[in-house]
């Protein structure tokens, strides 16, 4: 059975796992989600989901239980990531912030700058066309940041109508601006589990 990590400090880890069970009962995938909150449940997994909630906050939990120093090693070797909206943040090798501490995983080299849509009241929800998918889904966006800029070797996955990139990646590292665990669409979640199990 394929263990797939959540990280599960603060954020929407609930609705990843959820999301991820789901996805195996509706396409009977041998596959089972795992909550990540320590070392030990770590080295299960070849796979992780970082999901969305407050980048700081993350990271600090992150770094108390040990778990910065370990992601950033393994992602340079082997593990799979996919990391939504703080997620995302996380693994950005540049974050354009007010806050100071913005250390990252260094996954995926793009330029993104937190909360760039605005406060919590301009969030929203829209349709993005994915044409890896060939498909729209929903996207919810929420205090979600704006990824400015890429390296040549980023694939861009997904941009919104005003050109604003909302999902791409690198080799294992995958981002999301928005939150595809919020809806009932479960491409992302079954396009990186595929990709990369
Ligand atoms: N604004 C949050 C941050 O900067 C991200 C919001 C989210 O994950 N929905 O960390």
């Amino acid at each position: 059975m394929n263990k797939i990590g959540v990280l599960a400090l603060q954020g929407s880890f609930n609705e990843h796992y959820n999301a991820l069970l789901k996805l195996k009962l509706q396409n009977n995938l041998e596959i089972e989600p795992l909550l990540v909150r320590s070392i030990n449940d770590l080295n299960q997994v070849n796979l992780l989901i970082i999901p969305g909630g407050e980048s700081t906050v993350i990271r600090k939990l992150l770094i108390k239980s040990g778990l910065f120093e370990l992601i950033k090693k393994r992602i340079n070797k082997d593990l799979a990531v996919w990391g939504t909206c703080a997620g995302a943040i996380l693994l950005s090798s540049n974050i354009i912030s007010s806050t100071k501490d913005q250390s990252s995983f260094n996954g995926i080299d793009i330029t993104i700058e937190r909360n760039a849509y605005g406060a919590a009241q301009d969030s929203f929800e829209s349709q993005i066309y994915i044409q890896e998918f060939g498909k729209e889904i929903p996207a919810v966006f929420i205090r979600a940041p704006k990824i400015r800029s890429v390296s040549d070797k980023v694939v861009i996955m997904a941009k919104t109508n005003n050109e604003n990139i909302v999902a791409a990646y690198k080799d294992k590292c995958l981002v999301t601006t928005f939150h595809p665990e919020l809806t009932n669409d479960l491409s992302f979640h079954e396009y990186f589990v595929k990709k990369f199990s």
